[in-house]
């Protein structure tokens, strides 16, 4: 291929190399194998393959109808074939009395069978009348058609590419009794079959094999990551359970633990007593509780005679668990100290200070923590909540504060599915919190249509002189922050009439607000100065405020089914009955429909984020890393769950077996991931 067409295809299709072309699979197969006979082509036939004699061949219509009509007859019936373009080039060609071979999509005309623009060839006589392959159809762009690399051309290089390569060229990557053990196809046949299939069954075994290989690698990497650090690492030992631990459970625990509290504390307290970093992920929904297991966690740590510290994602969240955790442990004897970005310089000093000295113990903050002028005497473990506003970079950072690194646990309450989990997620280890503190009242979620408006306005007023608190959400609109606002002051001003002061306060938190601002504003509504806090979605990260009763979503439409149920967290954390109220326009699409449903339907997010990753598909959820872990050419971890189960147990029982990867039928697993761009593992290891 000349210079010219060989950087077009680098541009538009990322391929470089022979093997990035034989990773361009096709994304379907014409059926070219089979001749079908003209009388059994039927409305529902998609495409057909016909032999026969051209009858007749005639120039019709005027101007822009004009067409050039063939008849194509075999022995059992009459096809058209039809041309709307380039008709006196096809003119010339065609010649009546002549066998053709013709394939195409069909349609009807008058009743009649027809192919427009057919794909034609001249049988000679003698001549194989079929393809032996499956047609491949590849994707291409409109840049590349117009330099005559279309799909069929990009089959031809793959066709030739293929042709040139033998079994020692595609080198097996997965070990012998493994491909025996799962009936897998060789990587070459899958390679060439995945192309050229000869029979669509054929088709189905390249692609089963090739979607096993990319995600048994994956679950392999990450497992080697995984297991790296267990054996390798240094972490500090958090090896007994002291006085300040004990004093607090026996004494000071305002309730008993729920049983999913109580594995996850025993997990992390096995993991970090063992001598290696502990590097976890914990998951649980809003209000399962994940505060009180940091909070031991933390205590655990400092009977170990190490500093924690809790980092928020805003400076209210940090300053609700100082709040929280100061009153938690209020007649236990450790210092906790809280450090935000509002913090004064002199308390600032003093905290730095007695940090580097060491009597603050446990320290609470946000972002600000991570500065580089905070010292910490002996940092022992970093947890961190609400994981999502937190970069990978920024935790690398906290790690340098300490010879040896202290152990991580992020928190999130964005449930994430397990077969995410398991592929973006495979190289931390993970606790879940799948159980509700008991006596929780679900909250109640309906839709309303927005000309229902002012019933849910009745609706909130009764809960208000209740002496209850509402929120009231309104979309982002990425594009346009300026829209996004004026919406925003339109719905403050609507609630606003139905709301007057001075019986009614309301506050209006934006993202276009100053910090100081806006934290004032939510602090209003945090000690009932408000009864209703209009807001764009800014809150959705962890405040709380247990006597806020109602959360009305405005446009619900427009937001995802994690969002929503974020949102919806919001409510439900006081003894009062709390409802979600789904607000939207009359008009909605499936998707959207469907997300409604679902929030109306259930409370779990657990089962939220599985139908969320099911709509919108890994590359959209939030939290997703951006590891190339999901960057699967055929696998979906949606579609082939099973199969991705599957790679996992086998992928850790091989490394229980032999974590090394040395036994002469790994060997080939090793030199692959070796192999492999970004070889971080082995580089991890040595
Ligand atoms: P989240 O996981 O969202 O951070 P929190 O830690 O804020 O949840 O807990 C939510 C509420 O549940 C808090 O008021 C907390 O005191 C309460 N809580 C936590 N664990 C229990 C439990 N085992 N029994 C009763 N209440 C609990
Ligand atoms: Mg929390």
């Amino acid at each position: 291929m000349g210079p010219q067409r060989a950087d077009l295809l680098k541009k538009e299709l990322g391929i470089f190399t022979f093997v990035d072309l034989l990773n361009h699979f096709p994304f379907r197969h014409v059926d070219r194998t089979k001749l079908n006979s003209i009388s059994d082509i039927t409305f529902t036939t998609e495409f057909a393959q016909v032999a026969g004699v051209l009858l007749s061949v005639e120039l019709i219509g005027q101007r822009s109808g004009k067409r050039l009509v063939a008849q194509l007859k075999d022995k059992t019936g009459i096809i058209e074939l039809t041309w709307f373009q380039g008709l006196n080039w096809v003119q010339k060609i065609l010649q009546e009395g002549q066998s053709y071979l013709a394939f195409g999509r069909i349609s009807f005309f008058n009743g009649q069978p027809q192919i427009i623009h057919p794909e034609l060839e001249l049988l000679v006589p003698g001549g194989m009348a079929a393809k032996e392959f499956l047609e491949p159809i590849y994707s291409t762009t409109e840049k590349l058609k117009a330099r005559g690399l279309g799909g069929r051309h990009i089959g031809k290089l793959t066709q030739l590419l293929i042709g040139m390569l033998h079994e020692k060229d595609v080198t097996e990557n997965l070990p012998e009794p493994l491909l025996k053990q799962l009936k897998l196809i060789s990587r070459f046949k899958a390679y060439r079959q995945v192309h050229f299939p000869q029979t669509s069954a054929e088709y189905d075994d390249a692609v089963k094999r090739i979607k096993f290989e990319e995600l048994f690698m994956a679950q392999l990497r990450m497992n080697l990551i995984r297991s790296s650090r267990h054996r390798f690492s240094k972490g500090v030992v958090f090896d007994k359970v002291g006085d300040l631990f004990n004093d607090f459970f026996k004494n000071h625990l305002p309730f008993g633990l729920t049983g999913a509290q109580k594995r996850v504390i025993k997990e992390i307290r096995t993991d970090t007593a063992r001598g290696r970093q502990m590097n976890r992920l914990l998951q649980g929904d809003v209000g399962s509780g994940k505060t009180i297991v940091a909070v031991l966690i933390m205590l655990l740590a400092v009977d170990n005679n190490y500093q924690a510290c809790l980092m928020a994602p805003t400076e209210i969240l940090a300053q609700q668990h100082f709040q929280t955790i100061s009153e938690l442990l209020k007649g236990v004897n450790v210092q906790v100290a809280l450090l935000t970005g509002s913090t004064k310089s002199a308390a600032r000093k003093k905290i730095l200070n007695e940090l580097q000295e060491g009597p603050i113990k446990i320290l609470i903050g946000t972002h600000a923590l991570i500065e580089d002028a905070v010292q910490f005497n002996n940092l022992g473990i970093v947890i961190i909540d609400e994981q999502h506003r937190f970069g990978v970079a920024q935790r690398a950072k906290l790690w340098q504060k300490a010879t040896v690194p202290p152990h991580v646990l992020v928190m999130t309450a964005t449930p994430i599915p397990r077969t995410l989990a398991m592929t973006a997620y495979g190289d931390l280890d993970y606790s879940v919190i799948d159980e509700m503190p008991p006596g929780r009242q679900p909250i109640t979620t309906v839709h309303r249509y927005e000309s229902h408006r002012s019933k849910v306005m009745d609706f909130i007023r009764t809960e208000i002189d209740k002496g209850r608190q509402v929120y009231i959400i309104f979309p982002l609109i990425e594009e346009s922050p300026k829209l996004d606002y004026e919406n925003l002051v339109k719905g403050y001003e609507n609630v606003k009439a139905y709301f007057p002061e001075p019986k009614y306060w309301i506050s209006m938190v934006h993202g276009r607000q100053p910090g100081e601002q806006k934290e004032a504003n939510m602090k209003r509504f945090v000690v009932h100065d408000t009864q209703i806090m209009v807001s764009t979605t800014v809150i959705e990260v962890g405040v709380n405020v247990p006597n806020a009763s109602v959360m009305v979503i405005e446009s619900a439409e427009k937001f995802g089914l994690s969002q929503l149920h974020q949102l919806r967290g919001r409510v439900g954390r006081g003894a009062e009955k709390s409802y979600c109220i789904l607000l939207t326009g009359s008009k909605l699409g499936n998707d959207a429909r469907e997300r409604i449903r679902i929030m109306t339907e259930t409370n779990n997010g657990f089962v939220i984020a599985e139908k969320d990753l099911e709509l919108r598909g890994p590359g959209d959820i939030e939290g997703t890393r951006q590891s190339g872990a999901l960057n699967f050419r055929l696998a979906s971890i949606v579609q082939d769950r099973p199969l991705l189960e599957v790679a996992r147990n086998i992928a850790a029982k091989l490394l229980e077996d032999d974590p090394d990867l040395i036994s002469a039928e790994n060997l080939r697993l090793k030199e692959f991931l070796h192999y492999q761009k970004g070889n971080v593992v082995w580089s991890k290891i040595s």
